[in-house]
Order: C-alpha cells, then structure tokens, then sequence
C-alpha cells in the first residue's frame, strides 16, 4: 500500500531495522538518568543543529506532540495574550487552545490565496506572543520566510512562535526568523508519531527564565534546565529520540532534502494544474505548500478518486476541517521515494486526464 496520507505519514523503511536494533541493544529500558541515555541525547542535539541547519545559540526541547507545544507557549510564555494569524484548521485551533488557557487570546484569519498583509496586521497592546503556522497542512499554504522576516521586523517585542510540523526536517527553514519553531514528528520526520521537537532562540528561554511559570510539568523552565544536562524531566518517548538519532545520522543536509522537495513539488502541481476533473484548492502559486497538496472537486468526485485510488493500493488523505468532503491531500514528504509518486500519477492519468 503506498501512503500519501499527511501524517501519520510513511516512515522511513529503516525504521524497522533500528526498532529491532533498539530492543536488541537493551535501549528499551534504559533509566533516563543514566550515562547512556545522555551521550545519545547529546548526539542527537548535535545530529538535529547540524542536519536541520539549528543556529548554535538556539535550544532545543523535546515534548510528546505539537499540542503540547502550543499549550507550552501558552503555559510559560503568555502572560497575557497571543495573536493566532490562521487560514486554516491547524491554526485556528492552536488559536482556541490558547484562549482556553489565556481569554484575552485573539485571532485574525486570512484567505487561502492571500499573502500575510504584515503591515495591516492588528497586534494589541500587551501581545506576547505572534503565532503562525508556517505550513498549514489542513488546507496545503505555506507562510513564507520572507513574510516571517517581515513580521519579525514590523513587530520587534513579541515572540514569534511558528508551527512547522509539516515542514520541518523537510524544508530548509530559516531559524533565525523566528523565536519558537516546533514540529511532531510523524510528518516530514518520517518517524513514528508521539514526540515532537521545540526549538527556541535565546530570547525565549531568557523571557521564560523571567516569566518563571513552575506550574506545570512541562513548564519551559523546566525544560530548560533539565536540558542543560541533556535529560528531560519526565521519562520521555526513548524509542523514538533512538530512531530519530539513527534516522538523522544517515539523511542529507537539509538543504538537499529541501531542492529535492522543491523539485517534486513543482513537478506534482503541474501535474495537477493539467487535470481536468479535479482543480489544485490553493490558486496562487506563492502560497502553495510544498510539502502538502490539495486537490479540489465535488464531494462526490473525491469519494470516488479516494475509493479508487484505494482500490489501487494508493492511500490519498482525506481532507481535512472545512475542506473535509471536498478536497484530498497529499503528502509530499522525505520518506516518500519518487517511485511512488509515478505510481501515483500514473493512476491519474489512466483515469482522470
Ligand atoms: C499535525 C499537526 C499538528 C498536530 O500534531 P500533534 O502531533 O497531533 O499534536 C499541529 N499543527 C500542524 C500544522 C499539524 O500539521
């Protein structure tokens, strides 16, 4: 069965090996305070900096999921309030996350085809926080590095916070643009979900360190000063910190993993521009994602391209939140070797050109 499903999504097929490899080495059940799980975790840091391109001075964390991560910023860095810039269902709901915790939380939505309009961008008095989800995968945009740069410039005292968890470790992002990038990974990671990694500028944890928020156990405090010794202070997901290590040891940089992608990407829009019963959802090009597509038609269309895909032994993801019924995406992730995407096409052209 191939899998085009934007998370959970394909995994890299060594993973089977390292799991085997992990139980066979007694990882599974190492203390989390021992010698052993520390040189893996500095490894890995050092693994991450280097393959993702990770500025030095920024730190890294690990939680269980992007969730957690949106309620850590919330919990440790948001006195009083955030501002959710959302064109879709990943960033609203990040949005409505955060007023539960903080009420004074606010959004301001933009269309799909649109470019953040950053000078026209409301920001209140009293705003901690700017928060962009930098690729929406409910609805395939991206928000750009430039636009980033410009919000960066335009807004100099709040932190900016960046949902890259359908990006990250497929793109090449630019870190120093913002302050808080974050990602799960069973997206472009290529791993098995329940981890996610956070990353933070120096500003962050120096805003966190004053802030002082203990109140939780995942305060960013907390993870900070776990961090210094390269632990964490619950016993976090072993397996996985594990097959990320052995995974990222055998990528390329990022900055290869990224003009593939690219490439692929440009390719599969074409491809999908030229189809005559199903239209690309995002029309303009700037904002199309690269890493998630979405394909438009009638609700009953796409029921039956999922079904006969399916047939095929091709897994297309269902849409998701208001483009539920009428849309499917597809993932356009590392692990998914272009072998698999003739295949997709071929399908596509046999039945639907
Ligand atoms: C998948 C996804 C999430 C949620 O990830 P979890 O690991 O389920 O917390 C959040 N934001 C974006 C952009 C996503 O694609």
């Amino acid at each position: 069965m191939l899998n085009f499903y934007p998370g959970p999504s394909k995994v890299y097929p060594q993973i089977r090996d390292f799991m085997v490899m992990a139980y066979d080495e007694g990882l599974l059940s190492i203390p989390h305070r021992s010698e052993r799980f520390v040189h893996m975790m500095r490894e890995l840091v050092g693994l991450l900096r280097k393959k993702l391109n990770i500025p030095q001075d920024y730190y890294l964390f690990f939680t269980s999921s992007a969730t957690e991560c949106w309620e850590i910023i919330t919990q440790s860095l948001t006195p009083h309030k955030s501002l959710h810039l959302y064109n879709g269902a990943f960033g609203e709901k990040w949005g409505q996350y955060a007023r539960r915790l903080r009420p004074d939380c606010y959004s301001q939505s933009f269309g799909v085809n649109d470019v953040l309009d950053v000078p026209n961008i409301p920001v209140e008095d009293d705003t901690d926080v700017i928060c962009v989800t930098q690729n929406e995968t409910s609805n395939g945009t991206q928000v750009s590095m430039e636009t980033l740069l410009k919000l960066q410039n335009q807004f100099k005292d709040p932190l900016l916070a960046v949902d890259a968890t359908s990006s990250m470790a497929g793109l090449n992002l630019k870190f120093i643009r913002a302050d808080i990038w974050f990602a799960s990974v069973q997206k472009c990671f290529g791993l098995p979900a329940g981890m996610a990694v956070l990353v933070c500028s120096p500003r962050t944890v120096q805003r966190a360190k004053a802030l002082n928020d203990k109140k939780h156990y995942n305060s960013l405090v907390f993870l900070y000063e776990k961090m210094l010794n390269y632990q964490t202070g619950h016993t976090p997901n072993v397996l996985n910190l594990y097959l990320m290590r052995q995974m990222l040891e055998r990528l390329p940089l990022i900055k290869q993993v990224d003009q593939q992608l690219v490439k692929r990407s440009q390719e599969l829009y074409s491809f999908f521009e030229e189809l005559t019963e199903v239209q690309l959802l995002v029309e303009n090009p700037e904002v199309r994602s690269q890493t998630v597509l979405a394909v438009q038609g009638t609700g009953k269309q796409i029921l039956e391209i999922k079904k006969n895909a399916a047939a095929q032994g091709i897994t297309l993801g269902n849409g998701y939140g208001d483009w539920a019924k009428n849309t499917f995406r597809i993932a356009n992730f590392p692990a998914i070797v272009d072998g698999e995407y003739d295949v997709l096409k071929d399908f596509f052209r046999k039945n639907y050109k």
